[in-house]
């Protein structure tokens, strides 16, 4: 597999490719969720290009960044099923050198939600995403709704900054019972996964209230954190229902298009996990 680690080589390969460039930019420890998102952009690109990067800037302090799972030669192993032509794969020092001090903000989407909680998280994201963009040159770039806030800021930011990518957005790929497939579920043992499933059935349960006419706002939230709460393991960061668009949180009526989205801790681990509902489509 052709893997390339210094900006220089990448863009010397990149002026050998034409065509549309599909670009999955990853964190590592793949799992069927990313890989939904290879193939999804093996499907739709002439060439498709992955990116795995631990970001660190995306991390607090106090965040797992020291013991974020990685595992490089299964993930190697597993995009070897798939057409992959350059596989990205920087070190720190490349992306961000000595020095280094220019940053991406998106100012006011940033603020909600996962903003609140983890400040300085969609600088980190939005900074190392333009960046990619700048050496990868993609003409789509894929991310997952499992991550619903990212993927509207990195629209967001394409639009604003008007980098010339088509950004293609991914459903959320789930385990069997539920459960948002993430990198983060390998710190949790079997049971406490089977517990997590528990956030789903809650999203799920939202989704019911709404379906069956519900349009109050704080029903719908109450409705969630009681379900969440009947698992002892889980803390609520929070859950939330707000306009799909702007992300201001609703308090009376819902809007036609609305994201419900919960973040909660097990032990020390953040679950996150979402969905979008439509009133006028009725999903
Ligand atoms: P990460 O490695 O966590 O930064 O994720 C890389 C990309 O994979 C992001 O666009 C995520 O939204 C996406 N992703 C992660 N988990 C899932 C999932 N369960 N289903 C779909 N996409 C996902």
């Amino acid at each position: 597999m052709n893997t390339i680690n210094t900006i220089q080589n990448f863009q010397a390969w990149r002026k050998g490719i034409s065509g549309s460039l599909g670009f999955v930019p990853t964190m590592g420890s793949l799992h069927d969720g990313h890989l939904s998102l290879v193939a999804e952009a093996n499907k739709l690109c002439t060439h498709t290009v992955v990116s795995i990067y631990l970001n660190p800037t995306q991390f607090a302090p106090d965040e797992d960044l020291v013991t974020y799972p990685n595992n490089l030669q299964y993930d190697l192993e597993a995009l070897s099923q798939f057409h992959i032509d350059a596989i990205f794969l920087p070190t720190d020092s490349e992306i961000y050198p000595r020095g280094y001090s220019t940053y991406m903000q998106e100012t006011k989407l940033s603020t909600f939600l996962e903003g609140k909680s983890r400040p300085l998280f969609f600088q980190g994201v939005a900074t190392v995403v333009a960046k990619f963009f700048n050496i990868i040159r993609p003409t789509h770039a894929f991310f997952g709704e499992k991550d619903a806030q990212q993927l509207l800021i990195v629209k967001k930011m394409v639009k604003d900054m008007a980098y010339p990518i088509d950004i293609i957005s991914c459903p959320i790929i789930r385990h069997n019972n539920g459960l948002a497939m993430s990198s983060r579920n390998t710190y949790l043992s079997t049971s406490e996964q089977e517990a997590a499933s528990i956030i789903y059935q809650s999203l799920q349960n939202g989704k019911n209230l709404i379906i069956s006419g519900e349009r109050n706002a704080q029903k719908i939230r109450e409705k969630i954190t009681q379900t969440i709460m009947q698992e002892n393991l889980l803390r609520i960061d929070y859950v939330s229902v707000t306009d799909a668009e702007n992300l201001v949180e609703l308090s009376g009526n819902i809007s036609n298009n609305i994201l419900v989205s919960t973040a909660v801790f097990l032990g020390k681990t953040r679950l996150i996990d979402n969905f979008s509902y439509s009133l006028s489509s009725n999903k």
